[in-house]
């Protein structure tokens, strides 16, 4: 039974694919998003298509980033997450590997926790352009707890190739 709480909270989820209908199976995950008990889609970044990074030899990703408000706490939203992706095939392997859909939460209000399999802000947040750059689309003043605002994390991330493909809303 998921545990909801009284408050309203802002979170950021990263979406992304690199097997598949990835641009499909993003638009049905911002779907999905939407449909999270308890939670409201406010904004949806647009797609982008990015190198990969860690393992090389494996297809570009798409990638977006949506933010959401809702009553799940932060466990429960994780769980709600991990539920999608395993509904849409993914198969955990190795870190790195190409996967269909990969869903993670970026920030939490401003929460800053380790614990039980969850880390806030996502620990790999600074290091992945593909990220930061649909985060500075959708939220510019955006301050990434104990990190830094993106725009000066994304000044220090490393260089990535990454494109817009799909602009929001079309
Ligand atoms: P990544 O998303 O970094 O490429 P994986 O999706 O393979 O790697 O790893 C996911 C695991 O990381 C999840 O099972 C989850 O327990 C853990 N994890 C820790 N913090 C987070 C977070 N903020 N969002 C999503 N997963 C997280
Ligand atoms: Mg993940």
């Amino acid at each position: 039974m998921a545990h909801t709480t009284e408050q309203l909270s802002r979170a950021f989820v990263a979406l992304g694919s690199n097997l598949g209908e990835s641009i499909f199976l993003i638009h049905q995950a911002f779907d999905e998003l939407a449909q999270l008990p308890d939670t409201r889609l406010l904004i949806c970044s647009s797609l982008y298509k990015s190198a990969p990074v860690g393992r090389l030899d494996q297809p570009d990703f798409i990638n977006a980033v949506a933010q959401i408000e809702t009553r799940l706490a932060p466990h429960d939203l994780l769980t709600a997450l991990l539920e999608i992706e395993r509904r849409h095939g993914r198969v955990r392997k190795a870190l790195n590997a190409p996967r269909t859909l990969d869903l993670d939460i970026l920030m939490y209000d401003d929460l800053q926790y380790q614990a039980f399999g969850l880390t806030l802000p996502h620990p790999r947040i600074t290091q992945r352009a593909f990220v930061l750059q649909p985060l500075l689309e959708i939220s510019p003043d955006c301050y990434v707890p104990g990190y830094g605002t993106i725009a000066k994390l994304l000044a220090a991330c490393p260089e990535q190739r990454i494109e817009q493909i799909q602009k929001k809303n079309d």
